[in-house]
């Protein structure tokens, strides 16, 4: 970092310059913890900002309602194919411009207004868009939610059963946003069946664990999946969707015209990219870093007694409960923030307090992993932690702990690691 080239950004907008360099501070001297985030590769960055934000293209490849369309069409036909690949999905559609709108583009296909829907409870780990009621998905269509097991934190598959039989919704979703074990496919794919429903999984979160093996992949149980592109995938901020041949012209039509215009060329060209990356060996031994430093973080901070959610972790984001630390989600999100870790207060399953406080912080392995940090590192971390949400107060110690955490940054510049070479 430190080396955008903003040359003529200064020029124009000193203002906005200092946005980004001060944003390329902040991520070089804080330690990035949310499970959403990461960081990509110079070569996405270079794509994405490109003379392809220049062009029209509504419409597919070989279909498009603007002319002079060869260069794009060729960029976004390489995204669609490497996504068909990666996933092995008969069709691709690499417009969607936030895995938001690649929601409503199949909710658009599949549904008509009112139609009933089961999507997981945002209280529980789901997304806004799975029915919320602040979302337009909770408003336009008549949502029901499944919730997780008390006890174990776990979703219940035989409860879920029964809930769709009793709604009998025309889609069921399944997918989350805070949600920390493997979700079984193929159970979501027979009470689909059996409840007569359309079976959408959003793998927002898990698509970089997914493509590499490392988390069941829903494209052969589910009528259609999407994704966000920017999570564990580590490719430009957008959307993506999945599905079977016969579905491919309604999921299009839903996209464009029925949901978007102009497709973001400079985007999709940075799509296709960090598609090429993630094919490579490296991207495989980097979603496997990234859950043994969730195995070494759930260790660490079992260790120091906190609670996590179902007990740990199969992929790369875990649930701290952090009642039996007397201390709210809002708390321990602003009390980290000041020792420069960066992490965000989450609800927990039933949990007490409501969105704006909640008792539950969320903590991710991806964008560490991908600055290089390992499972010593991830240790530290767990202590700086500990030590930090236990010290509340003491000043003298959260200053001692964020010179460590300094430190810490300092040993794994953002430099060495944005040459998509030596991206991991
Ligand atoms: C992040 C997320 C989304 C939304 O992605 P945006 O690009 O922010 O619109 C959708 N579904 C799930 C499960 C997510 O985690």
């Amino acid at each position: 970092m430190g080396e955008s080239g903003l040359e003529e950004v200064r020029l124009v907008d000193p203002e906005i310059a200092e946005a980004i360099t001060g944003e390329e501070k902040r991520l070089q001297e804080n330690i990035e913890l949310i499970a959403s985030e990461n960081l990509v590769s110079r070569a996405v960055l270079q794509a994405q900002g490109s003379v392809l934000t220049n062009k029209y293209a509504e419409g597919y490849p070989g279909a498009r309602y603007y002319g002079g369309c060869c260069n794009v069409d060729r960029a976004e036909e390489l995204a669609r194919s490497r996504a068909e690949q990666l996933f092995q999905a008969e069709h691709a559609n690499v417009q969607p411009h936030a895995g938001a709108t690649a929601n409503l583009a199949v909710y658009l296909a599949f549904l008509r207004p009112g139609d009933r829907i089961l999507g997981m409870s945002l209280a529980h780990g789901g997304h806004l868009t799975h029915g919320s009621p602040a979302s337009i998905t909770g408003r336009y269509f008549k949502a029901y939610s499944y919730e997780v097991d008390r006890t174990s934190g776990l979703l219940d598959m035989e409860e879920i059963r029964r809930k769709a039989l009793r709604v009998r919704p025309r889609l069921i979703i399944a997918g989350a946003s805070a949600y920390p074990r493997r979700i079984d496919f193929e159970a979501f794919r027979d009470i689909a069946r059996e409840a007569g429903a359309i079976l959408m999984v959003d793998i927002a979160h898990i698509a970089g664990l997914v493509v590499t093996g490392l988390h069941p992949n829903p494209v052969p149980y589910a009528d259609v999946v999407t994704t966000t592109t920017h999570k564990t995938l580590r490719g430009p901020r957008g959307g993506l969707i999945l599905c079977r041949r016969r579905y491919a012209r309604k999921i299009d039509q839903a996209v464009f015209p029925g949901l978007q215009g102009g497709p973001l060329m400079h985007v999709i060209a940075a799509k296709a990219v960090s598609f090429k990356e993630a094919q490579r060996p490296e991207f495989a031994a980097y979603q496997n870093r990234i859950l043994q430093n969730m195995e070494a973080l759930v260790e660490a901070l079992l260790e120091h007694g906190f609670d996590l959610v179902t007990g740990g972790s199969d992929t790369h984001l875990l649930l701290v409960d952090l009642r039996s630390k007397k201390i709210t989600g809002l708390e321990a999100e602003q009390l980290l923030g000041k020792v420069g870790i960066t992490a965000n207060k989450n609800a927990i399953p039933f949990d007490p307090r409501g969105p704006r406080v909640t008792s539950g912080l969320r903590l991710g392995t991806p964008a560490v992993t991908t600055r290089g940090m390992g499972p010593d590192q991830l240790r530290i971390i767990a202590d700086l932690i500990s030590e930090a949400l236990h010290c509340r107060g003491d000043e003298g110690t959260l200053g001692r702990v964020k010179q460590r955490v300094g430190e810490l940054c300092r040993d794994f510049p953002i430099t060495r690691f944005a040459s998509s070479a030596k991206i991991g």
